[in-house]
C-alpha cells in the first residue's frame, strides 16, 4: 500500500463515531461497547475498508471491528462510513502486534486477513500476519470454535501460510487456489485489492482454519 500523508486524517478519525480511541481500554468489554451478545468478527489490515463495511451492511447480527496500522489509510474507511447506518461497526488504528492487549481470551469469533502484506524477504517472515508468531496471538483471542479466513493472490504467501497453519497445529477447514471459480465464492465480498488483482486475471487463494476439532 503506497502511503501518503493525508492532511487532517487524525482529526477526521478522532471525530468519527465509528473510530475507537484508546482501544486497550476496551479489552474484555467489546460486547458492552456493542450493547449486545452478537459474535465479533475482526479484519486485520483492512486498508480502505470496502470489505468490512460491506460485511457489516450485509450482516447486522454480527459485530465488525476493522483494524488498520496507518491513519492515512484508515481515514479512507472512516470517510466511507458517512452513509453507513448500522451500529455494528467499529474501526481502530493500531498495529496487529498489539492484538492481545486489545482483545481478551476468546473475545473474537472470526479473524479476516485479506491481502496481507507479503514481506517477501525471509528475515521479515515474522511480520507476515499468517506467520506462526501471529497464529499464536490469534489462538489467544479467538473463541474455541473461532476461525481465521485468509485471502490473497500471492501464491508464495499462501503456500507459506498453509505450512504455518499445519506447523502450528491448526486444522484447515477448506482452501482453494481459485476462489472466484470455486464453490466457496457464493456470498464472497471482494476487497479493494481483490478487485484490482482479479481484474488483472490473478486467481484468488483463500483458506479457512480453526484450532479444535469439535
Ligand atoms: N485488506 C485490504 C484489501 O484487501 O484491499 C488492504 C490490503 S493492503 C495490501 C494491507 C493493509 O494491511 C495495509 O493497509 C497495511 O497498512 C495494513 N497492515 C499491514 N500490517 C499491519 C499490521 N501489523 N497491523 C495493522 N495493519 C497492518
Amino acid at each position: 500500500m503506497r502511503l501518503r500523508n493525508v492532511p487532517g486524517a487524525k482529526e477526521t478519525i478522532i471525530q468519527s463515531d465509528f473510530s475507537i480511541q484508546e482501544p486497550k481500554t476496551y479489552r474484555g468489554k467489546w460486547k458492552e461497547e456493542f450493547k449486545n451478545e452478537n459474535p465479533i468478527h475482526i479484519e486485520i489490515g483492512m486498508g480502505k475498508g470496502k470489505f468490512i463495511l460491506e460485511m457489516a451492511e450485509r450482516n447486522p447480527e454480527i459485530n465488525y471491528i476493522g483494524i488498520e496500522k496507518y491513519s492515512s489509510v484508515l481515514v479512507r474507511a472512516v470517510e466511507k462510513t458517512e452513509n453507513f447506518e448500522g451500529e455494528n461497526l467499529r474501526l481502530i488504528r493500531m498495529d496487529a502486534e498489539e492484538i492481545e492487549e486489545v482483545f481478551a481470551p476468546e473475545e473474537v469469533d472470526r479473524i479476516y486477513l485479506n491481502f496481507s502484506d507479503p514481506w517477501p524477504k525471509d528475515r521479515h517472515a515474522k511480520r507476515r500476519l499468517t506467520s506462526a508468531r501471529f497464529l499464536e496471538r490469534y489462538d489467544h483471542i479467538l473463541a474455541p470454535d473461532g476461525r481465521i479466513m485468509f485471502k490473497t493472490d500471492n501464491r508464495n504467501l499462501f503456500d507459506f501460510s498453509l505450512e504455518q497453519i499445519e506447523e502450528a497445529g491448526w486444522i484447515l477447514e477448506n482452501y482453494t487456489y481459485d476462489l472466484h471459480n470455486s464453490k466457496f465464492n457464493e456470498g464472497n465480498v471482494m476487497t479493494e485489492y481483490e478487485e484490482k488483482f482479479s481484474a488483472k486475471g490473478n486467481p484468488i487463494c483463500r483458506l479457512t482454519a480453526y484450532r479444535h476439532d469439535l
